[in-house]
């Protein structure tokens, strides 16, 4: 059943922009490496089944996910894709997980004892090492071997990748990054077998730092999303990306505002002079979040403003003359020959780019191109 959106607030997904980055990827690697299609957090807000059936269309061959969850929903529409969890799992997912054929990271001995003794189909583990993020993972050889045995021992777990992260791959500077790999390079060597799977790149490993770090595998994130990872990273990609995420909207009010009057709650903006108003019906509960008041918006090709304080479900935008109700304004994307980049909002909000597309709530449909 397709849904019907009566609002006119909505996120424009470019699929063939998806494709496209994973093609440009796929060129670029060695030919029997997998492309990890990083889809988690609702593959960062894109839509997660939708990117994930371009993504494969393209070449992708795995995918990872953040959680449990995450990985079911997608099951339920890809029943072969390989999924791996890079987050926690608990032990009450394992059963489900060897059901549903969902890789697992495990980086504890101690999860493995707690596991249920009735799981009887195998389920697949990438073990997690820990080089340098400090987040999840071995963090020494001696953690590592042990782990390693009891997988071995376990009658239920089938050792079949392993992996870490790195901290400052999008960063210049490389003393951190080489520890990392050289750390996770002892590991490998200390593993009595090396499984099926290494991977270590993200896409700023793979697109600046190094890419002979190719291993087995390579996680696909942001750029696949069109974005690059860091100011740095994008000043020296390899192939050209394109953003796949826009946001629109329409005029719903236009009136015209008289000298001295104000807008929206705190009347924190007031006109100095005659102009005309724009309302557009989106707000913070879309995740245009209040410190974006004063972000510039497009509408007929020109960036006006938005003024006052950013409501709930609506903002108001200064307009050089009086449109139609109706017009489109974009929020994020290109009108005419002017754009507003996702950066632009992530440099304004003092953040990173991955974080706009997630911001954007629910409410807002995505509409695929
Ligand atoms: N691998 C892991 C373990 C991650 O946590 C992430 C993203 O957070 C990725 C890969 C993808 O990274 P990127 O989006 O920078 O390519």
């Amino acid at each position: 059943m397709t849904l019907q959106h009566y609002r006119p607030t909505r996120a424009l997904i470019n699929l063939e922009a998806i494709k496209e980055n994973v093609r440009q990827l796929k060129k670029f690697l060695q030919p029997n490496v997998h492309i990890v299609a990083v889809v988690k957090a609702n593959a960062y807000g894109h839509g997660d089944i939708q990117v994930t059936e371009a993504a494969i269309e393209a070449g992708a061959t795995m995918l990872a996910v953040a959680t449990p969850d995450e990985a079911l929903h997608i099951r339920d529409f890809f029943p072969d894709i390989e999924i791996l969890i890079l987050g926690y799992t608990p032990v009450s997912f394992a059963k489900v997980a060897a059901e549903k054929n969902i890789t697992l990271s495990v980086y504890s001995s101690d999860w493995i004892t707690r596991l249920p003794t009735d799981v009887i189909q195998p389920i697949k583990v990438h073990i997690k090492v820990d080089s340098g993020m400090g987040r999840i993972g071995v963090t020494s050889i001696d953690e590592l071997l042990d782990l390693y045995q009891s997988i071995e021992k376990s009658n239920c777990l089938i050792l079949d990748g392993i992996f870490t992260h790195f901290a400052t791959a999008d960063e210049e500077d490389d003393s951190y990054f080489t520890k990392q790999v050289d750390k996770f390079k002892k590991f490998i060597d200390a593993l009595p077998t090396k499984p099926r799977i290494v991977h270590v790149a993200n896409t700023a490993t793979m697109l600046t730092k190094d890419s002979t770090l190719q291993f087995d595998a390579v996680r696909f994130g942001i750029s696949m999303y069109g974005l690059a990872p860091s100011p740095y990273v994008k000043n020296r990609l390899p192939f050209p990306i394109k953003e796949a995420f826009s946001l629109e909207t329409e005029l719903v009010a236009v009136k015209l505002l008289h000298k001295g009057e104000s807008v929206g709650y705190g009347a924190t903006f007031t006109a100095e002079e005659s102009m005309y108003v724009g309302t557009i019906p989106i707000g913070y509960a879309d995740g245009l979040i209040r410190r974006l008041g004063g972000q510039e918006v497009l509408i007929d090709g020109k960036r006006v403003p938005i003024i006052g304080r950013i409501c709930m479900d609506q903002c108001m935008i200064a307009l050089p003359t009086a449109y139609n109700i109706g017009e489109k304004v974009t929020l994020l994307g290109l009108q005419n020959k002017e754009e507003i980049a996702i950066d632009e909002w992530a440099t304004k909000l003092e953040t990173i780019n991955y974080e706009i597309p997630c911001i954007i709530t629910a409410r807002v449909p995505r509409i695929y191109l």
